[in-house]
């Protein structure tokens, strides 16, 4: 029997999607106009039935797993931050109506179910601030990193189906991020900038295709993106989303020279 016909999820209007450049985790405890902007957006949405992130954190190689637990522990998956950042716990419930849903939209896309995972801080830096509460359910989709880009996008397009079930879709990375470039108090590099204006023109155009196609070998993407795990959540963002969805950047800017802060939501 599909899990379709035992779930609880409601029907709804279809939800926005969102993509969140999330930067450093001290943007979960320090103010700034990013983490203003993601708790101003989380407060302008309906309250979702379910989350679900896809986080640049959540790494894995040919499988897409699905976290199914109930209650998903809070990961600190960084060094070296204040003791402040590893004692927070973001205690929201899981969802594992929606995760059955999902693995039930990705079945020719071989998704798993995981019981070990929870929280990355990809997701909960993120939630934090858009849903302080922690009572919204969130569940988390790990990146196969052994797929080509466009895999990754026809794959979220499976997901678009949630958006009509309350589901909440964030993906959490950052459409610049070169860590090795990075210097304090520097402007954009000019290459940081060009690669952001880039995509920013690929995601007004509704060109998801375009994103998806970009060549990973392409000396600018490779400075935008020396790995690419922080820019596969935005090809889950723009699959989930149609081409009717009207974008709107609630973030912009950079973080270190080498961070793109750029957010969007589609389909507000
Ligand atoms: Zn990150």
């Amino acid at each position: 029997m599909s899990t379709f016909t035992t779930t609880h999820l409601p029907h709804t209007n279809p939800l926005p999607v969102l993509f969140i450049g999330h930067g450093s985790p001290m943007h979960a405890i320090e103010e700034s106009g990013f983490s203003r902007a993601w708790g101003a957006m989380g407060e302008s949405l309906p309250t979702p039935s379910a989350i679900l992130v896809v986080s640049a954190h959540w790494m894995t190689r040919g499988t897409t797993l699905v976290h199914v637990g109930g209650r998903p522990r809070t990961i600190h998956d960084f060094g070296n931050f204040p003791r402040a950042l590893h004692e927070i716990e973001y205690p929201a419930p899981g969802a594992p109506e929606a995760a059955a849903i999902t693995l039930d939209l990705l079945k020719n896309h071989h998704a798993e179910a995981d019981i070990e995972w929870g929280l990355d801080h990809g997701a909960w830096c993120v939630l934090l601030r858009m849903f302080p509460k922690a009572d919204v359910p969130v569940y988390q989709l790990s990146l196969d990193l052994s797929k080509p880009l466009p895999d990754h996008l026809k794959l979220a397009q499976e997901l678009r189906a949630l958006r009509r079930r309350g589901v909440l879709i964030v993906g959490s990375g950052n459409i610049v991020h070169n860590l090795g470039a990075m210097r304090h108090g520097a402007p954009a590099f000019d290459w940081a900038e060009a690669f952001d204006a880039d995509i920013a023109r690929l995601i007004e155009n509704g060109d998801y295709e375009g994103a998806a196609s970009l060549d990973p070998a392409s000396p600018l993407m490779r400075m935008a993106h020396p790995s690419f795990e922080h820019f596969l959540p935005l090809l889950y963002t723009l699959g989930a989303a149609e081409a009717r969805d009207v974008p709107r950047f609630f973030a912009e800017g950079f973080d270190l020279g080498s961070i793109s802060m750029r957010s969007v939501v589609l389909g507000a």
